[in-house]
């Protein structure tokens, strides 16, 4: 099979911007149900029989889910990567540049209440209303895990020191930014956010990877997100949407010490349950911008309750 850029998986390169776009052609068959919003005031069920991802229902492509009783992780039906793509790239002047890119997704059920959310979920349990995260591997690192593995490897190479080890001990002296903290995680609004009301959850160790941790960390990371999310929630009154994921070391095998494990959290909301921000404009021609400062995001997290 030779690699064709209408039908297989590929990156391109932007040569003014140095990035690469991910571009899933294959994709095009997938159905697509537009954005619902739902209506203020409709409690969703527990059960929605059109759910994909709800037990017992048929998918879209004809699997049917087990009746499943915890978490339930499955390969996704409309992956945007696919493990057997032909090798193969484009290079024309340095400006026409793509590469063909394997990987696989897969789609991870955190309950089978179709209802929940991460903040209303109990800790041992742990967002399409269904709770769910989706896992991407790909055949080469993405943009923004790349780019933070250059800063942070740079970093150790000329300060001999964690970046975020660092990073972590001087906002936990000034303490203007941190919203709370548990014995093995700190949650801030970093000095640098984009989001009104982004956050970070950073291991307060120095540990690379989800796979090392011990003892009570698991329970620490889950009352992490548990709390940090009920804040979110009680800000604008609402189950607050959010964008949320772990940046960890490569798997490539090497042992990678300038990677220190956090998460990114980024809330679209600005000002209410209905006023959003939107990256528009300058912020897509120049450079993002926020009103807010970190340092009032921080308090006003940090007055709300965790129930
Ligand atoms: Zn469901
Ligand atoms: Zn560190
Ligand atoms: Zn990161």
């Amino acid at each position: 099979m030779a690699f064709e850029l209408k039908e297989h998986p590929h990156r391109r390169f932007n040569p003014l911007t140095r990035q690469w776009i991910l571009v899933s052609p294959h994709r095009n068959q997938r159905p697509w149900l537009g954005q619902v919003e739902t209506v203020a005031g409709e409690v969703p069920r527990a059960y929605d029989p059109a759910c994909y991802m709800c037990p017992g229902n048929t998918r879209a492509a004809g699997a049917r889910n087990p009746d499943y009783k915890t978490t339930f992780a499955f390969d996704n039906d409309y992956p945007a990567l696919l493990p057997d793509t032909p090798e193969g790239q484009l290079d024309v002047n340095s400006l026409l540049v793509a590469r063909s890119e394997s990987g696989i997704c897969r789609v991870v059920c955190f309950s089978p209440r179709h209802d929940l959310t991460i903040a209303r979920m109990s800790l041992e349990d742990a967002s399409n209303p269904h709770p769910h995260c989706q896992i991407w591997a790909s055949a080469s690192v993405p943009d923004e895990p790349a780019k933070e593995q250059l800063a942070q490897q740079q970093y150790q190479t000329t300060r001999h020191s964690c970046l975020l080890c660092d990073y972590l001990k001087l906002e936990r002296d000034r303490g203007e930014r941190v919203v709370f903290e548990n014995p093995h995680f700190s949650i801030l609004v970093p000095f640098w956010a984009v989001w009104p009301f982004e956050t970070l959850v950073v291991a307060r160790g120095h540990i690379g990877a989800l796979t090392e941790f011990t003892g009570d960390q698991n329970d620490a990371l889950a009352d992490a997100l548990k709390r940090l999310t009920t804040r979110y929630d009680q800000l604008f009154q609402i189950s607050f949407p959010y964008s949320t994921g772990f940046d960890q070391r490569p798997s490539d095998g090497q042992s990678h010490p300038e990677w220190h494990l956090h998460a990114h959290f980024y809330p679209p909301l600005l000002r209410s349950a209905t006023v959003r921000k939107f990256m528009v404009g300058y912020e897509m021609l120049g450079t993002p911008q926020r009103d807010i400062t970190t340092e009032n995001a921080a308090a006003r997290l940090r007055e709300m309750k965790e129930t």
